[in-house]
């Protein structure tokens, strides 16, 4: 059913959009019509900003218990509203019941409680200067634009505002076109938790509406979740305000398999890297390093393995593999895999499915499993962000470590093998963000997460990423009388 509704969210309610500009949003899993959604005017983006105004004012002389108290209260509201948004997530991602309920509120929540849990300890120092001292404070920045990508939509939201809520920002949210729904839902649960009005706010719409936000003078600072070209253009329209910039990007990630890795771990590890969310993961390791003297039984594994995995209707619990987010983006990864074919041997998978009962309109193609010899081909250079993993074969630990850094990405990079001693070399060598040692794209709330080189800059996620958020003001007290040499 197509509805026209308002969602945009500022002053503490939903709002209507006033410009002329509409967007479809489209379930992937049938390729229907869900609702038609009308874009942010400039005019709305100013309405936003003043409500965002006023929302700093009260939030940042709020005490920090009691913003961490209201934090933790949409934790609980968020987890106890699970299934109703895993299932609009679901609707508008295309990726599987399953793991939205288990994961994208889950974790989204998590970030909100841990945050919650420490905004009462944000604290400044105390330096002893003899005859002065001095002493800092740790102040929020004002208000914050968060943009989001299509991926983990409400997971999103949450990982960048628990942490500039927690600092005592306000935020103004633009989730991605294709994912708007979850955002305004969540800006519900923050009012019922108590928040005050115009703290955190939503408004929607494609590219320009982003750039409002990234050109806005009363916008302070700008988190971005999105390609590296996004990320490109939002650091060169934040610079001409000088706001403060986080840059979530894109990936081509390694993953390592050492000869003398546990094999059945490195196919599970494989498979998450690569088939999780249908390889609509940024952080993916999508870059599949075998130790040539055991290609040969991982390969085996992982075709094995990967045939048993159930794609199907995203709704359905036991389905394994949902669709993709677009029809756009289904063109851009048979593309990919068109291309593959030529210049790599393809193993099993790559196929557009069109028969999955009941979605029969929908965006599904089967995880594709590549073997590769050329490291030049595209599908092992360019980030494809979809089901489709790239093997490849070396010799040496200092060759593949080379090799594994020949990109202009660093997102993430993994390693697998029982010698811990390599495992740690190896990821010290490694320029990427986020490496994982026997184990892949494992994100708990508590570590940093993020990237080197174009796949961005700046944390999301533990102590780290409070800095991004705040500023630290330097406070001088003179206890004598000043040393004048006038
Ligand atoms: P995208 O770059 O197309 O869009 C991201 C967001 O930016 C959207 O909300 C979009 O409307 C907005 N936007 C686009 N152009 C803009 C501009 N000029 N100014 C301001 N805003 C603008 O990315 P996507 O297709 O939504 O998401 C997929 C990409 O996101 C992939 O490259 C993926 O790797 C990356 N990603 C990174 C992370 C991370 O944590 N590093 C996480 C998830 C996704």
């Amino acid at each position: 059913m197509v509805e026209q509704n308002s969602f945009l969210y500022y002053d503490g309610a939903k709002r209507e959009a006033t410009s002329d500009r509409y967007f479809d949003n489209i379930n992937p899993a049938t390729g229907k019509l869900t609702h038609t959604i009308r874009s942010a005017s400039a005019d709305d983006v100013e309405a936003a900003v003043r409500s965002a105004a006023s929302g700093f004012q009260v939030w940042s002389a709020m005490s920090p218990t009691e913003r961490g108290r209201i934090l933790r209260k949409a934790a609980e509201i968020l987890r106890s509203r699970n299934e109703e948004i895993a299932k609009i997530e679901v609707e508008d991602t295309g990726k599987p019941l399953s793991e939205a309920i288990s994961v994208d509120i889950h974790s989204g929540a998590d970030a909100l409680e841990y945050y919650g849990g420490i905004a009462a300890s944000l604290h400044g120092e105390h330096y002893d200067l003899g005859g002065s001292f001095a002493y800092t404070r740790r102040e929020p920045l004002g208000i914050c634009a968060g943009i989001g990508a299509w991926n983990y939509p409400v997971q999103i939201a949450c990982w960048k505002s628990a942490p500039a809520l927690a600092c005592g920002n306000a935020m103004i949210f633009k989730p991605a076109e294709l994912t708007p729904r979850s955002a305004v839902l969540l800006a519900e649960v923050f009012t019922e938790a108590g928040l005050p009005d115009g703290v955190f706010n939503v408004v929607q719409g494609e590219a320009e509406v982003g750039q409002m936000l990234t050109r806005h003078p009363k916008i302070r600072k700008v988190s971005l979740t999105g390609e590296v070209g996004t990320g490109k253009k939002v650091m060169a329209d934040a610079a001409a305000t000088l706001k403060h910039v986080t840059l979530e990007l894109g990936g081509k990630s390694p993953l390592i398999i050492f000869d003398d890795a546990d094999l059945d771990e490195a196919v599970n590890g494989a498979m998450l890297a690569n088939f999780y969310t249908q390889g609509e993961i940024c952080s993916n390791g999508t870059r599949v390093y075998v130790a040539e003297s055991v290609k040969a039984s991982f390969l085996e594994k992982l075709v094995a393995k990967t045939k048993q995995l159930k794609l199907g209707d995203p709704i359905e619990m036991d389905t394994q593999v949902g669709a993709l987010i677009s029809e756009g983006h289904l063109k851009k990864v048979l593309n990919y895999i068109e291309q593959g074919k030529k210049e790599a041997k393809l193993i099993i998978g790559g196929d557009r499915r069109t028969d999955v009962e009941g979605c029969y309109g929908g965006y599904f193609v089967t995880p594709a499993i590549f073997e590769a010899n050329e490291e030049s081909a595209s599908i092992v250079q360019e980030e494809i962000f979809g089901p489709v993993m790239t093997v490849l074969t070396f010799k040496e630990e200092k060759e593949v470590v080379q090799r594994a850094n020949d990109t202009i990405y660093g997102l993430a990079a993994g390693v697998f093998t029982r010698d811990l001693a390599r495992a740690h070399r190896v990821v010290h060598q490694l320029e990427a963000g986020m490496c994982w040692i026997n184990n892949y794209n494992i994100t708990p709330v508590e570590i940093p997460f993020g990237p080197y080189k174009q796949s961005g800059m700046g944390k999301e996620n533990g102590l780290a990423t409070l800095n991004a958020y705040s500023q630290l003001k330097t406070i001088y007290v003179e206890m004598d009388k000043i040393d004048s040499p006038y």
